[in-house]
């Protein structure tokens, strides 16, 4: 593809240093596209080492004054940061649009999440609320608290440019720490324009930075003494490197990798509204959505058949277009190179000999050429020795793999490398339950086929969708944020002495 010029005057995106944009020394720049039209929008300077270490220097000498700003202070920012997001919701939305491609309703549904994630955030006066003991011997009380750790940083992937920066850094600046957020380099506007906010909110200059860059920046991060936790959502093998680099470094590391959730459908389900809910989650951001369900799992050859028979009038029926245009159901995919890497999967499965129902190849879009579109497509008789069943496709393709009986659907499931998310859907309880309680995947839904838990709970998968032991957002994440010291306290009398004790103390 020839990258033309958006307009003329191509914008620059720059770092957000304590408090005020950074021109450092980059160490080059990356485009940044409209995915509907196909061309360069604007340039994002890559940070070079030295332009992290201002980041991160900068975060540090912020650190002790926020730290030992009291729990209400700082939720009252987080109060102000979310009625400043309200206020800017549409702009904000057009900014995820205009980068990341997806349509504008999404892009606001991801602010909200993200919100959601403030308003927790907002009662960390209560999630900071430590244990106590009274009299826990003689004279004796003891007590626990959670205190900040110090730097944390953000690595975060490009699908949702609001949503998962704000898993992260509303929860780690509320309990005390500064943050560095590396945004994904191909969307990358929409974290300055938090950091501004938070500005506005109150935040003070240095809590809260942001650096662009590529794996050299975020080398640079691993690497730096100054970074006590890193937070990193992405594709598993750049998350298993985070993890590995990391934690050999000595810091808490959560990394939450790719995803091939599957949907199983019985055969007593209501297949009308489990096509609808398909076609939203195959096919919502265009598939690319780490909770997408890109394979559903029918059960019965019967089940399979109706099942193709709904999904294939509604896949043909998409309406896709750019995502400003308010009657798409969905957009063009990030960039040129991740339409062809979709579009190779989808010459794979064909060669490996899978029905392909709807093919989504050379789809394109009156107006909009040049845009990186990508049409719905829809495998049938997939089976799990394909690539296309495999692999992370993170595109507008759905496989529907056909199996005899619950028990092998639940084998697929397991046996799959990644246990990110799951659902089934059914009219039968106790089925549902057996698969709630046995199923090796992190985040189930029963008849909900996205079921990306809220705010007040906490977020991650299993196997190698996540490294780490903790999950993000939620409870979860104020421990992630925080470390636990115990004080056991006695004051005795000036006349009385405890002596020396040399035996371990009992009761
Ligand atoms: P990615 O792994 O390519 O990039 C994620 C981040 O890592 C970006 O900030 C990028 O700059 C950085 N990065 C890329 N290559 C690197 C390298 N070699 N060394 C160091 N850093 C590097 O992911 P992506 O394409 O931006 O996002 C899509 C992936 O994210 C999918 O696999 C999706 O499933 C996953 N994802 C997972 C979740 C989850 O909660 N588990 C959520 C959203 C997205």
């Amino acid at each position: 593809m020839s990258a033309q010029p958006e307009t003329s005057t191509l914008y620059r995106i720059g770092h957000f240093i304590a408090g005020k944009t950074y021109a450092g020394s980059p160490s080059g720049t990356a485009p940044v596209y409209n995915p509907a039209s196909g061309r360069v929008a604007a340039e994002v300077d890559l940070a070079s080492a030295g332009d992290v270490d201002a980041a991160v220097k900068a975060a540090h000498a912020a650190f002790r004054a926020w730290s030992e700003t009291p729990p209400l202070k700082r939720a009252r920012v987080m109060f102000r940061f979310k009625e400043l997001i309200e206020r800017d919701m549409d702009r904000l939305a057009r900014v995820i649009v205009a980068e990341h491609g997806k349509v504008l309703s999404d892009a606001k549904g991801e602010l909200v999440r993200g919100l959601e994630v403030v308003e927790y955030a907002c009662g960390i006066p209560e999630l900071l609320k430590g244990e106590y003991t009274e009299q826990i011997a003689n004279g004796i009380d003891a007590w626990t608290m959670r205190q900040a750790i110090g730097v944390c940083a953000g690595i975060t992937p490009f699908n949702f440019p609001a949503m998962v920066p704000m898993w992260m850094f509303p929860m780690a600046i509320a309990c005390g720490n500064t943050f560095v957020l590396k945004p994904s380099e191909r969307d990358p506007s929409l974290a300055v324009e938090l950091a501004v906010l938070l500005k506005e909110a109150g935040l003070p200059d240095g809590v809260f930075n942001v650096v662009h860059g590529d794996k050299a920046a975020v080398d640079a991060l691993l690497d730096h003494d100054l970074v006590r936790a890193v937070s990193f959502v992405g594709s598993t093998p750049i998350a298993e490197y985070i993890y590995a680099r990391g934690t050999a470094k000595g810091k808490r590391v959560q990394a939450l990798g790719g995803a091939k959730n599957h949907m199983i459908i019985m055969p007593d389900a209501d297949l009308d509204k489990t096509a609808d809910a398909l076609m939203g989650a195959g096919y919502g951001a265009a598939g690319e959505r780490c909770m997408a369900i890109s394979v559903a799992v029918a059960v019965g050859e019967a089940t399979a058949d109706a099942l193709v028979a709904k999904l294939k009038p509604r896949v043909e029926a998409l309406r896709i277009g750019q995502g400003l245009d308010e009657t798409v159901e969905m957009g063009p995919v990030v960039t040129a190179v991740h339409r062809d890497r979709i579009t190779g999967y989808i010459d794979d499965g064909e060669a490996a000999g899978a029905a392909l129902v709807v093919d989504g190849r050379g789809y394109q879009v009156p107006g909009c050429e040049q845009g990186f579109f990508v049409g719905g497509t829809l495998f049938d008789r997939v089976t799990p020795q394909m690539k296309i069943y495999k692999e992370e496709i993170f595109g507008p393709v759905l496989c529907v793999v056909r199996v005899p009986d619950f028990a092998t659907a639940l084998e697929l499931v397991d046996a799959h490398e990644y246990g990110n998310g799951t659902a089934i859907f059914t009219r039968d309880g106790q089925v549902a339950r057996e698969f709630a309680h046995r199923v090796q995947v992190g985040m189930i839904g029963i008849n909900v086929p996205i079921p990306v838990p809220m705010a007040f709970h906490s977020f991650g998968g299993w196997k190698k969708s996540l490294m780490g032991d903790h999950h993000a957002h939620g409870p979860e994440s104020v421990r992630f944020y925080t470390r636990q010291k115990a004080v056991t306290q006695r004051w005795l009398n000036h006349d009385e002495s405890a002596g020396a004790v040399f035996a371990m103390p009992t009761h």
